[in-house]
């Protein structure tokens, strides 16, 4: 018998099942004040099931076998399929099962909005890229919906079972949408596409157009449908593209390639051509990036629920690691400075939930100018602040789990991977910032509303006065410097609001550390400025198993 070289010891234990709602006291919590209480047991089943060891190797699964392009059948036919590792097919079962790409249209009532970011919370953490067909099908509806033969769809639309199989839509139970915008020339700037429709034979709302040209990004590419946006003409509009057309033929979109992607690798990306694919003209004729825009309020939402999933998760593994890992005679999770480190990042992760979930709420809310304020201002301002603080936050939790953090036998470069995608689609970070810039000034009673209530929740508290104030007398200023500091409204009104959250509903040492970390002498990393001494229960209330 060989002699072993080694005892394998100090090795972190695998993360067994644990519920991810259960566990997460601040998440609960703010589904209870987002009025979605009575989810609460769908979301407690729902996040036992993605809590799995089962479900985390299916996750595994999904995104080492990236989703592969066959172009041509045996017989040389054009078939445009994709072919998904089986599991990536569970995660869009469950998410389907769980309705999270129509519950809140199909069912909607106080918190149904709120109870589906939850859910979207919950998955995040599990499986991301399976929330890009379920974010675009659930955008979709409200524009669809707008439509007289939404009938047609809506049954397929709003059922709970997933069906895979690339057939014609009355042969299928459930249905996908995608959207297809971006071109070579350009993402941000969408006056400069280049598709083009003609009517085939009358022009307008509901009328039938070919479409000819390109998209550069076209995620869910198996998707039973796609909005797409296209010119006729001087003007551009939104146009549903069907994967099949009523005749029983495949639509002509065909497939060029997929994605060779950094992350969100089990999701599939392509890029297409249209040949003179079939289209229906959706919403205004000339409205196209005004109706896209309404798609994109609630993608944008989904961006910052997608952030938060994976900051949460991330710190979930940076603490499991951190508890059972041993350096110099102690477990990492007792050492004072790492300590201040994960203490931080868990007030981040905090902060992020409980905004995610106040912005779900004003998707829930009537029109009263504050919710508008929340949905039209601040979403935008929290996609841009949001998804970054993610990407520098899932860095730090990789870096608590150290070399180990690294390696690919392990959650950490999934969810580093996968971070930066919130931040760049579904508009840019600077996009976002103007568009903040673009609300402020367009809602000007929304706008008053929300600084009415930065200015309340600030008081008392000299280091927000100060920072409310200064962003107050920034925006009066206005003027053509204001452009430049679109990044600095953006994030010191996420900043703010967080702050106002944190101040009502957290302990209060939580709150106490983030304004004097966050608007004080401003770090820039994490774990500067904490008071270890104050970790000591805050970080079991973040996250017990
Ligand atoms: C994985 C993945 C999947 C995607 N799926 C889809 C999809 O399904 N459908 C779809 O339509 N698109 C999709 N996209 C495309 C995505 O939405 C675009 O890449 C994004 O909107 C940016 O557009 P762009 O790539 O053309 O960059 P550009 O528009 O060239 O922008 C480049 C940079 O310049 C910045 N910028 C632009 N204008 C200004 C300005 N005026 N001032 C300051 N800065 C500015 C932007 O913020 C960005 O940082 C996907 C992208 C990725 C990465």
């Amino acid at each position: 018998m060989i002699e072993a070289t080694h005892e394998v010891s100090n090795q972190v234990p695998e993360l067994g099942d644990y519920n991810l709602y259960s566990s997460d006291a601040v998440l609960r919590t703010a589904v209870q004040r987002a009025g979605a209480q009575g989810h609460d047991a769908a979301l407690s089943h729902y996040g036992e099931r993605l809590g799995r060891m089962q479900t985390r190797q299916w996750a595994r699964d999904a995104n080492r076998h990236a989703p592969e392009l066959e172009s041509y059948d045996a017989r040389g036919y054009r078939v445009d399929r994709v072919h998904f590792h089986p599991h990536w097919h569970q995660f869009l079962r469950m998410a389907f099962a769980h309705g999270m790409h129509c519950s809140a249209w199909a069912e909607p009532g106080p918190g149904a909005h709120a109870a589906r970011a939850a859910s979207y919370l919950l998955h995040g953490q599990a499986e991301a890229g399976s929330l890009c067909p379920i974010t675009m099908t659930s955008a979709a509806i409200p524009l669809l919906r707008k439509e007289p033969w939404f009938g047609q769809v809506q049954d397929q639309l709003y059922s709970r079972q997933y069906d895979e199989r690339d057939l014609p839509l009355a042969a299928k139970t459930g249905m996908m949408v995608g959207m297809g915008l971006t071109e070579k020339q350009g993402g941000s700037d969408l006056r400069g596409t280049a598709t083009t429709a003609s009517p085939v034979a009358a022009a307008g709302r509901g009328e039938r157009y070919l479409l000819r040209g390109h998209k550069w990004f076209f995620s869910s590419p198996t998707s039973d449908a796609h909005l797409v946006l296209a010119r006729h003409g001087e003007s551009l509009s939104c146009f549903y593209v069907p994967r099949w057309m009523d005749s029983g033929d495949k639509n002509r979109v065909e497939i060029q390639r997929l994605k060779d992607k950094l992350g969100n690798r089990s999701n599939a990306s392509a890029e297409v051509e249209f040949r003179d694919a079939q289209g229906i003209l959706v919403g205004m004729e000339g409205r196209g990036i005004a109706t896209l825009i309404e798609m994109a309020a609630y993608t944008r939402l989904d961006c910052v629920l997608g952030s938060t999933a994976l900051l949460r998760q991330a710190l979930v593994q940076a603490l499991h690691h951190a508890r059972h890992r041993r350096a110099f005679g102690r477990a990492l999770a007792d050492q004072e400075l790492m300590r201040c480190v994960l203490l931080d990042l868990a007030i981040e992760s905090e902060a992020a939930t409980v905004l995610a979930l106040r912005l779900a709420a004003a998707f829930d809310g009537g029109d009263e100018p504050l919710q508008q304020a929340y949905r039209r201002i601040l979403t935008p301002a929290a996609k841009f602040w949001v998804c970054k603080r993610t990407e520098q936050a899932v860095a730090e939790c990789m870096e608590v789990c150290g070399g180990n953090g690294y390696i690919e036998d392990g959650p950490m470069p999934r969810l580093y991977r996968e971070a930066p995608v919130n931040s760049i689609w579904e508009g840019s970070g600077n996009i976002m910032c103007l568009d903040v810039l673009r609300a402020l000034k367009d809602s000007p009673e929304a706008a008053g509303e929300l600084i009415d209530e930065l200015a309340r929740d600030s008081a008392g508290e000299p280091l927000l006065t100060e920072a409310a104030q200064g962003l107050i007398s920034l925006l009066r200023a206005g003027g053509s410097g204001l452009e430049s500091a679109a990044r600095h409204v953006a994030r010191d009104l996420v900043l703010l609001v967080q702050a106002g959250l944190l101040r009502r509903h957290a302990p209060q040492a939580v709150a106490d550390i983030f304004v004097r970390t966050r608007f004080g002498r401003a770090a820039g990393v994490f774990g500067v400025g904490i008071p270890a001494v104050a970790a000591q229960g805050l970080l079991e209330r973040a996250w017990t198993p």
